[in-house]
């Protein structure tokens, strides 16, 4: 179904069809209230939209990377099966890791991780997390940085074992330089113990740590039909949701949001609604805004670093690769960090008697990677591939090479005073409200980035500010991810 034209000045215009801007439009239009929605791209779906590529009469579909859901939150899980029906389906998770020219199951199966290593190592293993739980448990050593973190809770040699090689070829600086939140975020609630109790099979009851949950949802075409199907819902009820048009410039004037110019295929147009969210990375945001924001803000913004991703998606003849859902590679020796099978989330996302890989690497925009062709990337992963008897080069139907920007949010260790300085003059802007992993400038999951759409729209309908701020920060967030029956 196509969209509706702009309105000249809806009740709220919603920059960006991610996950947080179109929670906050479903949301919204189910309220009664006036709602269009423009994205840059020509699909909605945002870091979730599933891709599709036609090759002849076969079609293959992939995410832009795994996807996978779990929440704490009910709501949201009813929301989307409401939305999927049939299509949302509990997807057994498998996934491994490579390490030093071995296959382990992740999360950590320490039996397996101890068996492997050998008495010396694993030895070695035990000792340093008496030896870290003592520094950082009884001598209270402070947690500074994200390095301090996965030392105080697995000891030295598990640390470097798995965790600190691939937080660093994520965010491409030392674990030194990473803030703690990103450790809070992602693997509190983690620790040695807790690995051990749920490889003896204790704690699963209860949902144990989130990092451990070991099934998930997942829809039967793609992460991105929960997208596909809200935009089907809110154009049936008459709302704009228009791809292909990109945010230019947003005027404000006496600490309200007046105007904001669209870039569109046929041209732009200027939209003045009454109130603005916006999913729009907050560097970028920043940079619209007519007049510009202070010195000292635009300073402090200045300083916010993002990552960016490269993908290279091969379609291949072969009926399978893996039976994973996805590989983690956290050594520094190979220079793609995670390689996804979709088969293995949806036998739907390939066409029979084929399958496909979804390889990322991780970038600053000035490392060679990020600059190199579709070519130059196939070279540069087939030696590995074949070496692993995954495929060879005569199994490659097509490579295609894809690369986002503002894909991750470094977490360094002034982020957060930055990110204050600017959230504080955001704030201050009386009809906007920012939401979503870009908006907010943090690491969030589909559920965090749900909610928060959510939360605008409530703050929208009710008139009342609601604190973002906790969304996805804390344990109870993150920590005790469970799937729901259904
Ligand atoms: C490799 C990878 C793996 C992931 N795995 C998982 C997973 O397993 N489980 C999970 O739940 N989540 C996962 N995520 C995270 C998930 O994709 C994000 O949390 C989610 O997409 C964030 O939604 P959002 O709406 O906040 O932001 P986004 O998805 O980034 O949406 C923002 C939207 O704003 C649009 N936009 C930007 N600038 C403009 C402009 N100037 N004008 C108009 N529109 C604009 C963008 O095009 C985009 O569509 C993963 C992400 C990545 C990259």
């Amino acid at each position: 179904m196509s969209s509706a034209p702009f309105p000249p000045a809806p009740a709220v215009l919603v920059l960006g069809a991610g996950p947080a801007g179109l929670a906050c439009a479903m949301e919204l239009s189910r309220h009664g209230v006036e709602v269009a929605v423009a994205e840059r791209q020509p699909r909605v779906g945002g870091l979730a939209a599933t891709l599709r590529f036609d090759e002849g009469e076969h079609t293959f579909l992939t995410d832009i990377g795994p996807h996978r859901f779990f929440s704490k939150n009910r709501y949201l899980y009813d929301f989307i099966g409401d939305l999927l029906q049939e299509e949302w389906r509990r997807v057994p998770r498998r996934t491994r890791q490579w390490i030093d020219g071995s296959f382990y199951d992740y999360p950590v199966n320490a039996p397996q991780v101890l068996r492997n290593l050998g008495v010396r190592r694993s030895v070695r293993v035990l000792v340093d997390y008496a030896r870290a739980r003592l520094t950082y448990g009884l001598f209270r050593r402070p947690m500074r940085t994200f390095e301090d973190y996965v030392v105080a809770n697995f000891g030295r040699s598990l640390a470097e074992f798995n965790m600190i090689n691939y937080t660093e070829k994520i965010w491409g600086i030392p674990v030194s330089q990473i803030h703690p939140d990103w450790a809070h975020q992602r693997i509190s609630g983690l620790n040695l113990w807790s690995v051990v109790r749920n490889a003896l099979g204790f704690g699963r009851r209860t949902g144990g740590p989130k990092s451990l949950v070991d099934e998930f949802f997942y829809p039967q075409y793609g992460t991105g039909r929960i997208y596909e199907a809200i935009t089907e819902r809110l154009r049936a009820a008459g709302a704009a949701v228009r791809c292909s048009t990109e945010v230019v410039a947003v005027h404000h004037a006496d600490g309200r949001i007046t105007e904001v110019r669209l870039r569109t295929d046929d041209g732009e147009c200027t939209v003045r609604p009454d109130h603005l969210v916006e999913s729009v990375p907050i560097t970028r945001f920043l940079e619209l805004l007519d007049p510009p924001p202070p010195p000292e803000v635009l300073a402090a913004a200045g300083g916010l670093r993002w990552r960016n991703q490269v993908y290279l998606f091969l379609t291949l003849d072969k009926e399978s690769v893996t039976t994973d859902n996805w590989i983690y590679f956290p050594g520094a020796d190979i220079p793609f960090g995670r390689v996804s099978e979709m088969r293995n989330f949806s036998a739907d996302m390939s066409p029979p008697g084929a399958t496909s890989l979804f390889i990322e690497f991780f970038a600053f925009d000035t490392d060679p990677v990020w600059a190199m062709s579709e070519s130059e990337l196939l070279d540069l992963v087939m030696p590995y591939f074949e070496q692993w008897g995954f495929f060879t080069r005569s199994d490659v139907r097509r490579a295609y090479l894809m690369r986002r920007e503002h894909v991750y949010p470094v977490y360094d260790l002034e982020y957060a005073d930055r990110l204050a300085v600017v959230k504080r003059w955001l704030d201050g802007l009386e009809n906007l409200v920012y939401v979503g992993r870009p908006g907010r400038f943090m690491y969030t999951n589909q559920d965090h980035s749900l909610e928060m759409g959510i939360v605008a729209a409530r703050t929208v309908i009710e008139g009342h500010r609601y604190d973002m701020n906790g969304i996805g920060a804390e344990n109870e967030y993150f920590e005790q991810g469970v799937s729901y029956q259904r």
